[in-house]
């Protein structure tokens, strides 16, 4: 499915959303259908299918993206009990937006996948 475009017009800004960080290399924002008390998704500003995508030219973005998501764990106050920072990849790793996005998650117990 090409549905990349939603996480692009929110970059851009052409899609109301509650953008909580954002500098030239990343976006971060609220999920719209939050699993924990809070739930942001972290995205590069450049277009990014996967993290099969993830090559030695863009690898630096992943790092940003989670330094950036420990910082905002640590603004909202959610650090402290715990978080979980989640990518999924593709149909079996459950991806449904085809655009690299990583998941922070806290504010509530969340149990592990294993
Ligand atoms: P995935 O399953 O691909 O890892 O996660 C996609 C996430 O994007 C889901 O948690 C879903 O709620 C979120 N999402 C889908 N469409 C929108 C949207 O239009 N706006 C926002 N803020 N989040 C979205």
């Amino acid at each position: 499915m090409n549905n990349e475009s939603i996480f692009q017009d929110i970059i851009n800004k052409k899609i109301q959303t509650n953008i909580v960080y954002q500098d030239t290399i990343i976006t971060a924002f609220e999920d719209i259908n939050p699993k924990a008390p809070v739930h942001i998704l972290i995205v590069p500003n450049i277009f990014i299918k996967s993290s099969n995508e993830i090559n030695k030219k863009n690898k630096y973005i992943l790092a940003h993206m989670f330094y950036i998501a420990v910082k905002i764990a640590k603004k909202q106050k959610i650090s402290r009990e715990g978080y979980k920072i989640i990518i999924n990849c593709n149909k079996n790793g459950g991806q449904e937006i085809n655009y690299l996005h990583m998941h922070l998650l806290g504010g509530k117990e969340l149990r592990s996948l294993y």
